[in-house]
């Protein structure tokens, strides 16, 4: 009878720590979330066991599934999350189950509260409840404990044991649950009166666990992981969860595509990609199209006065600026360096050289931190149908434009016709 129990607490603990083991070697292809879940899950089996279920080994031992095979398992999987990732993945899963178990009793507190109508089924054991929910912060506070002194006992065996992973892990194993034991069964015996057969029974039993765990989890680190890692770079099977995942990431990248990454404002590349459509649209509408660049006076300067930092905010300031400004269907580029291009469609001649005068004297308004003289631009203007037909035409004829401001002492717009008096070449209406 004994030694059926025996095996049966053996196969009781082949079967958690495999499966446990094995969820821990797919976290390079799941994420080691699912483990730490799982961790978590057995975690009221473990102290409901430990306050209810014992059973006779051999030789008078009496133990209980509980502590030994989920606790001391638990412990030594601790360890082996420390040895293959670090000490800041072990905290998580500790902390989780402390303010989890924190909860836990804090909702019982409300629920005592409820009227509870009566049930066809057993009515709700407060003691119960209790007595489990003190069993639960202490074996979760000693788990804390626990967890500190088997990773530092560990790494001191190093010194001495060497790259023997097995042998430190079942010493340093050995050593801690001892201490659990001894701090964890006062209150085990004061919440639940267990025996003192029990302290001891635990005892040894957890050390054997410890040690049989120690062997499973060298087995693992030696033959399986390494196997592991190399199946998960052979194709996947479908997980609707990778589905998910990927379709969000694509949709992110298809977001940040054509965007410069500084100013949030589309690219050139988005640019060449797609303004030649939005003048022949607008042209199918019958509306003009305006196209402006814009080009800021001096950008070298404000880089060296105030450094690239202060330029960058420039930048930014001036995307913004012209973000804020412009209708929804406008179209603001960032074309290069410290260029900017905007089309925009259904202004007259007058109207968009109007839009541009306002545009550049907001920018001369920018509240910009660090700026040691006042920002100014230049801005080229060319319009449909009297400067071109296409998107091409008329940035080439507003890139002349906008030569023609610098040329003529900055801070200006340069459109066609309506801006002769901004014209003194007299040359550039004819562009
Ligand atoms: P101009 O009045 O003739 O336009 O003079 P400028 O100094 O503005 O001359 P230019 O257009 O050649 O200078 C552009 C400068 O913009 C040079 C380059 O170092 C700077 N620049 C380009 N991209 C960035 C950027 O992303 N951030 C910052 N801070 N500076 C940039
Ligand atoms: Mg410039």
């Amino acid at each position: 009878m004994e030694l059926w129990d025996l095996g049966l607490l053996g196969l009781q603990l082949l079967l958690y720590f495999v499966v446990m083991v094995m969820l821990f070697g797919m976290r390079h292809r799941y994420g080691i979330g699912i483990f730490f879940c799982a961790l978590g899950a057995m975690h009221f089996l473990e102290t409901y066991l430990a306050a209810t279920f014992y059973v006779a080994a051999p030789w008078g031992v009496v133990v209980s599934p509980g502590s030994t095979v989920l606790f001391a398992g638990k412990l030594v999987l601790l360890l082996l999350v420390y040895i293959r990732e670090d000490a800041i993945a072990v905290r998580q899963p500790i902390y989780g189950l402390f303010v989890g178990n924190m909860l836990t009793i804090a909702l019982i507190g409300l629920l005592r509260s409820n009227n509870v109508l009566p049930s066809a089924g057993p009515s709700p054991d407060f003691l119960f409840m209790d007595q489990m929910g003190v069993l639960m912060i202490w074996g979760t506070l000693l788990l804390l404990a626990d967890c500190i002194l088997i990773i530092l006992i560990y790494e001191r065996l190093g010194r001495l044991l060497g790259a023997n992973i097995t042998l430190r892990v079942a010493v340093s194993g050995v050593i801690v649950l001892s201490f659990d034991q001894f701090a964890f069964w006062p209150v085990l015996h004061a919440a639940t009166g267990v025996p003192i057969a029990t302290l001891f029974g635990g005892w040894i039993a957890k050390s054997a666990v410890a040690v049989v765990c120690a062997l499973l989890a060298g087995i693992y680190l030696r033959y399986v992981e390494r196997r592991m890692l190399d199946g998960f770079n052979h194709p996947r099977l479908a997980d609707v969860f990778d589905a998910l995942t990927y379709r969000q990431r694509y949709e992110k990248l298809l977001e940040h595509a054509g965007r410069d990454g500084l100013t949030g404002v589309a690219d050139r590349g988005r640019m060449e990609g797609e303004a030649e459509g939005f003048v022949v649209q607008a042209m199918e509408r019958g509306e003009t199209v305006s196209v402006f660049l814009i080009d800021i006076d001096d950008f070298k300067g404000v880089n060296d006065r105030g450094g690239h930092l202060v330029g960058d905010t420039v930048l930014r300031g001036l995307a913004d600026m012209l973000r804020g400004n412009l209708r929804d269907h406008d179209k603001v580029y960032r074309f290069g360096g410290d260029e900017f291009v905007v089309a925009t469609a259904g202004l007259s001649a007058a109207a968009s050289i109007m839009l541009a005068e306002r545009l550049r004297r907001l920018i001369g308004e920018l509240p910009i931190a660090g700026l040691t003289e006042p920002l100014s631009v230049c801005i080229g203007v060319a319009n449909s149908p009297d400067d071109g037909n296409s998107f091409l035409s008329l940035l080439s004829v507003a890139d002349k434009r906008l030569y023609a401001a610098k040329d003529t002492g900055r801070n200006r717009v340069i459109g066609g016709r309506e801006t002769p008096e901004r014209d003194p070449t007299g040359m550039l209406g004819q562009t």
